[in-house]
């Protein structure tokens, strides 16, 4: 059944918050259409925070040549979901995701047999993967539209080096199929990798700026500090936020200490660009050091995000605290990618200029939508309109 118009927009934004809070994208890195008829289909718009998303935002846009109406721009891959909705009558819903386990496995860049009855009757008999391709570009259009036109059967399918596109009937079935997509690939990575093992470690602190002072947390004890006022004689912990403030345009630092990211940290490798959402949000070839090497870490943090200390996890940086979170994540997953990678003995990686325009655009495209002031605000500026 084909959604009417408010009801379709109601539910893309929920699925938006949903894809969110349920950490399936990280910032505003996935888009979510419904179809509200055999000609057009409602899609989230480009670039804005799906926290805060009202229906005047969601975007109608025409399936037979992507135009669209009022001065919103409708996310920039609404040609990928209009070829879908062209070739798949049965489909009304769809959503893209950066999944966790289904993205770390896509850089395998190998379809999956559903073994599983139960599974293949809501996701069809294979998991196809998509050949690799840039963002908003024709190519990855194009091999999209080529994987959903070869299988018309399946529901789910894993785009290499990226995320995933999942089609239903509904909002539900369209979740049902990320999950089950979810669990499926969360399998095959266990059948190859063993559980990490935790390693105890010290607390670098969190904190963030205002003005020329920070105020930083270690160990449950919080403390402010004047950014020029620290000394050596001071702890090694304070001395390395400050240092890090005194170099780097950011307001957030985070010590992220989750396993995965502790493993890694104890290889001392370089965590290659594996994944399109970690070079766009954390940087390409982020490095490990020790963590004595205050004045390295605080320089090397100038053209990346996070940075390995050796043994110790790793720091993350952003200039909101929502935007070092969302490194912690994308670090997070490209450490799993890491692991797969090197358990399948995969060589493929992202190329080094594809990673750079992504991070480049990524920055600009993240600042500019800053600057307009993102949530809150801009929801004024529509409504004023
Ligand atoms: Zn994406």
């Amino acid at each position: 059944m084909k959604n009417s118009i408010e009801e379709a927009k109601k539910d893309v934004i929920k699925a938006g918050k949903i894809l969110v809070e349920n950490g399936l994208i990280a910032r505003t890195w996935g888009n979510v259409s419904a179809r509200i008829s055999d000609e057009q289909f409602v899609i989230t718009p480009s670039g804005l925070a799906y926290e805060t998303l009202i229906p005047e935002q969601i975007v109608i846009v025409n399936i037979a040549d992507c135009s669209y109406n009022g001065n919103i721009k409708p996310s920039s891959e609404k040609g990928i979901h209009a070829d879908t909705y062209k070739l798949r009558p049965e489909v009304n819903f769809i959503i893209h995701t950066h999944q966790l386990m289904a993205s770390v496995i896509s850089i395998e860049g190998k379809s999956i047999n559903i073994e599983n009855n139960e599974y293949r009757e809501i996701l069809g008999e294979v998991i196809p993967c998509t050949d690799y391709g840039m963002s908003s570009t024709k190519k990855l259009r194009k091999k999209v539209s080529e994987a959903v036109s070869n299988y018309p059967d399946s529901k789910a399918f894993i785009m290499k080096n990226h995320g995933t596109i999942c089609m239903g009937y509904n909002l539900k079935n369209t979740f049902d199929v990320a999950t089950i997509l979810e669990k499926i690939a969360e399998e095959k990575y266990k059948s190859t990798i063993k559980e990490n093992e935790s390693h105890p470690i010290a607390d670098y602190g969190n904190s963030f700026r205002q003005g020329n002072k920070f105020t930083i947390t270690i160990s449950g004890k919080t403390a402010e500090y004047s950014i020029d006022g620290v000394f050596e004689d001071m702890p090694k912990e304070v001395q390395l936020h400050a240092e890090i403030y005194k170099k780097n345009n950011i307001s957030n630092i985070l010590h992220a200490t989750d396993d995965v990211i502790v493993e890694f940290s104890r290889t001392g490798r370089i965590l290659k660009p594996l994944l399109d959402d970690l070079v766009q949000i954390a940087g390409i070839n982020i490095q490990t050091t020790k963590s004595s090497n205050i004045s390295g870490i605080a320089k090397m943090l100038k053209k990346k995000n996070a940075i390995f200390l050796e043994k110790e996890g790793a720091l993350c940086t952003g200039v909101t605290k929502a935007d070092a979170e969302a490194v912690v994540m994308v670090l997070r997953k490209g450490c799993l990618a890491d692991f797969y990678s090197s358990a399948r003995k995969l060589t493929d990686q992202l190329g080094l200029i594809d990673s750079y325009i992504q991070r480049i655009v990524y920055k600009n495209k993240y600042s500019k939508i800053k600057d307009n002031g993102a949530g809150a605000a801009y929801v004024e500026k529509i409504d004023r309109r």
